[in-house]
């Protein structure tokens, strides 16, 4: 625990003060306190694939402003240190021991004209024995004139370690008017002259591994930059006494 620095008299709220989790000015209560204020991160979230937000209420919200106080940013910097060190020891773990297995998902649309489509997809999972899929019915948001939900399956796939991963095929046989659908793995099955469709991914052992050092690595130096920045913000408030930012009228 590292104590305090300074301590001054709580802001009026007429004024704004400096956030001491998001270092971004809000007007303050009665109290002096931060006001509710949300936040995003942009970024990788860890497990997830791809880039990310999270939306959420600023934890900073109810906290001490950086022109009266760093008691709270001094907790703010004690909370990042935590959050660094559990994820140096996540990180540690999958770069030096060799996980089972590693989870994959996806979720996909289950119109009704695709029926077939989806029956396929799901023999596919079922007739395989070097993958383990769970299937779930959900509903994915779809923005159109109006926002709806459409039903859709989520599937999650165990990746076994070593697993090469899958590049799954679709192809579609017509016997006369009558469309039969197919999913098949890429290098699996292959009928010269077949048409075939791109599918989707299924990434290896390897890959989701790789996806996981690289999100919670970016995640530890975002958390370290936020660190620095919160750090010279309470050297620059220390030094620069202020009775925060007058409010403007918009
Ligand atoms: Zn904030």
């Amino acid at each position: 625990m590292t104590s305090f620095t300074y301590k001054r008299e709580p802001l009026d709220n007429t004024r704004r003060g400096i956030c001491p989790s998001c270092l971004k000015d809000f007007n303050v209560v009665k109290s002096g306190a931060i006001t509710r204020h949300g936040w995003e991160e942009a970024g990788r979230i860890v497990g997830e694939i791809g880039n990310g937000h999270q939306w959420g209420d600023c934890p900073g919200k109810g906290m001490r402003p950086l022109e009266e106080t760093d008691i709270d940013a001094i907790r703010v910097l004690e909370g990042m240190a935590l959050q660094i060190e559990l994820s140096e020891k996540k990180l540690e773990k999958h770069e030096n021991v060799s996980f089972a297995s590693y989870s994959h998902s996806f979720t996909r649309e289950a119109h009704k004209h695709d029926t077939e489509k989806t029956k396929a997809v799901h023999k596919f999972f079922a007739g395989r024995t070097d993958i383990e899929t769970k299937i779930q019915d959900t509903r994915l948001k779809q923005s159109g004139a109006r926002v709806h939900y459409a039903p859709a399956h989520r599937y999650t796939i165990d990746v076994p370690r070593g697993h090469k991963g899958l590049t799954l095929v679709h192809r579609i046989e017509y016997s006369g008017m009558d469309g039969t659908y197919f999913i098949f793995a890429e290098g699996e099955t292959f009928t010269p002259g077949m048409s075939h469709l791109p599918g989707f991914d299924i990434p290896s052992w390897e890959t989701l591994r790789q996806r996981h050092i690289t999100s919670l690595k970016d995640f530890i130096e975002e958390v370290k930059a936020r660190r620095k920045a919160l750090t010279e913000a309470i050297e620059f408030h220390k030094e620069n006494p202020s009775r925060g930012i007058e409010h403007v009228r918009r």
